[in-house]
């Protein structure tokens, strides 16, 4: 327990009232109030009536905010369980999957529209990602090598095929490995349009994996609604104004390009460094490549010309991308936050990135804000990180539907 934190009072149910405490409502801070919460739902914020025996946190010099979102991870072939336990003990509820295994689709949904108790983040995943054979991303050992798209292969069988194991939206591997310095194979401009199309046509999100300019100007040209990563190569006004006028938006994933800046700022922070578990440890640890050092600037760069440009902007970290991989599940989205303020958005705009933006536009109704009727997914941190990001790593309770969770590594 942190310093200066009383024991939270015992709480067996979903049901508690928070007193006197700033409210981030998802996009500002609203004013200091009281937040009841009943049966695993905000019912009440403001001047509240708590039935009698309600269990009471004190909120004085605290923020309540909603649960955090990651708008880019990946839950592989492998401990899925673990991964989204590691999230949420770091404050993220909700995780939205960018290539994961099918399998765990099904579970997924069932929790989410649950109100039981758990001790993972919820998942919303794109299932298997769309690419060519020998193109991104890398394939790991010991892992299931998913279908690719064949040349010749129907693009909207290949999304009718996915959209059948329960994909939520389309993830699309458009990467020619430019960047990284090793060429390799990628889609077709028209095969992305026939998949961009095919995925309107079953009423889902076609979602982009992109790292340069020209890559990212087809895909706004076929349709995309969203890129997966900020772009790594300069932005210029005809791609701002382009992408700007379709509504796509740009999920920043600035961390997995940070040569472990924001890693090593996460291992060196005690308000962070007691509640990772080995795993989340080791990735934090990893590093695949020293990368260039040009692609934080520059990506931070694109960030803070596409949000001023009016283009939303979520946080991602690209957390768990395979074995040894680089990003921590929870963790690394609070280090994303920093990178986000230090690219030029105010702590409330970096918060809302991971809120109440991305809720919205996947259309998760029932989370990403503090407002009555929504699921009591909510933290609770000492001091105000609308004003300072880093407070939202000082975490006193994380309520997952209305129940506190035990930041306990291993329990
Ligand atoms: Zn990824």
């Amino acid at each position: 327990m942190l310093a200066g934190m009383t024991t939270p009072p015992h709480q067996a149910s979903n049901s508690f009232v928070i007193q006197d405490v700033r409210i981030f409502d998802g996009t500002r801070v609203t004013g200091t109030g009281s937040v009841l919460v009943v049966d695993g739902r905000i019912a009440e914020i403001g001047r509240v009536t708590a039935p009698p025996g309600t269990p009471e946190y004190d909120g004085r010099g605290k923020t309540v905010l909603p649960g955090l979102i990651d708008g880019h991870t990946h839950s592989p072939w492998g401990k899925p369980d673990a991964d989204r336990r590691d999230a949420l003990r770091l404050g993220v509820t909700t995780e939205l999957d960018m290539q994961g295994d099918p399998e765990l689709i099904a579970g997924a949904k069932r929790q989410r529209e649950s109100l039981e108790r758990t001790d993972q983040a919820d998942l919303w995943s794109a299932g298997i990602g769309i690419t060519v054979p020998g193109g991104a991303p890398p394939e790991y050992p010991n892992l299931p090598n998913p279908p690719k798209l064949d040349a010749g292969a129907d693009p909207g069988r290949f999304v009718a095929d996915r959209i059948g194991e329960g994909s939520d939206y389309l993830k699309i591997f458009f990467e020619d490995g430019s960047v990284f310095g090793q060429p390799m194979p990628t889609l077709t401009p028209g095969q992305l349009h026939a998949i961009v199309a095919a995925a309107h046509r079953h009423g889902r999100m076609a979602i982009a994996h992109v790292t340069e300019l020209e890559h990212a100007r087809t895909a706004v040209e076929a349709g995309i609604d969203g890129l997966a990563h900020m772009l790594l190569t300069t932005a210029d006004e005809t791609f701002v104004e382009a992408i700007r006028k379709s509504g796509a938006f740009v999920t920043t994933t600035l961390s997995s390009f940070d040569r472990g800046l924001g890693a090593d700022e996460l291992l060196a922070d005690p308000r962070v460094l007691p509640y990772l578990s080995a795993e989340q440890f080791d990735a934090l640890k990893y590093r695949d490549s020293p990368g260039d050092s040009g692609w934080l600037r520059v990506g931070s760069r694109n960030v803070a010309r596409l949000h001023a440009a009016g283009v939303p902007i979520f946080a991602g970290s690209d957390a768990g991308v395979g074995a040894g991989s680089q990003g921590a599940h929870g963790a690394t989205l609070l280090a994303e936050l920093t990178h986000l303020v230090r690219a030029g958005l105010t702590p409330a705009q970096a918060l809302t990135a991971a809120t109440a933006a991305p809720a919205r536009r996947y259309r998760l109704t029932d989370r990403g804000r503090v407002a009555p009727g929504l699921r009591a997914d909510l933290l609770l941190v000492e001091g105000n990180p609308a004003e300072d990001i880093t407070a939202v790593r000082e975490i006193a309770v994380i309520w997952k539907n209305g129940y506190p969770i035990d930041r306990r590594v291993g329990t």
